[in-house]
């Protein structure tokens, strides 16, 4: 059976995109191919910390994680990383879907999507860029903005097919490093 390098695992709830405000169960892969300079996931970038888990012993996790939270039915799933595309999430997406849960991925996109997804959020990056056909699969896309290069970006996206809507977060006025524009197509 096959294994995934979990970094953690908490509920929360999803404080951004187009699902902002909705209660979730996340889990974040280690293990990343992207390397953005801006991380804010660094521990989760490499596997040496993370403990390795079947999709059975992760949806136990989550049974006793869930257990803490006064729900009616099973949360959503988000898959986060590191880079989730980097592993094959289908006996890992299959078991929570059996489960109950919907899944939602976020992702870079640098590798095929493998698995069944309920919503796909596509974090594209310069530097690494998503797989065509990984943009064809998206329901949001997410692009932090930390550079006056990523801003051409996103005005290069907004000229595309998608519909857009953008929520921009300045955490420090001037340091240049804190704004991101978060996109979605309705
Ligand atoms: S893709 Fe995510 S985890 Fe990987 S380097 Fe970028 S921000 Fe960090």
């Amino acid at each position: 059976m096959k294994t995934y390098p979990i970094y953690e695992i908490f509920v929360s709830v999803q404080g951004e995109g187009a699902n902002t405000g909705r209660a979730a169960i996340f889990v974040r892969l280690a293990g990343c191919n992207v390397g953005c300079e801006w991380c804010d996931s660094e521990g989760a970038q490499s596997t040496k910390n993370a403990e390795w888990l079947t999709a059975t012993e992760i949806c136990s996790r989550l049974s006793r994680d869930v257990m803490l939270m006064p729900c009616s039915k099973p949360l959503p799933v988000i898959i986060t990383g590191g880079e989730p595309t980097m592993y094959d999430l289908t006996e890992l997406t299959d078991a929570l879907h059996e489960a109950g849960h919907a899944v939602w991925v976020e992702t870079s996109g640098t590798e095929p999507l493998r698995g069944t997804f309920d919503w796909i959020c596509l974090s594209p990056k310069q530097h690494r860029p998503p797989l065509a056909e990984n943009w064809e699969r998206a329901d949001e896309i997410k692009i932090v903005i930390g550079t006056e290069k990523d801003l051409e970006f996103v005005k290069e996206l907004s000229t595309s097919n998608f519909q857009f809507i953008f929520t921009t977060r300045m955490e420090q006025p001037g340091d240049g490093a804190t704004a991101d524009y978060r996109l979605y197509n309705i």
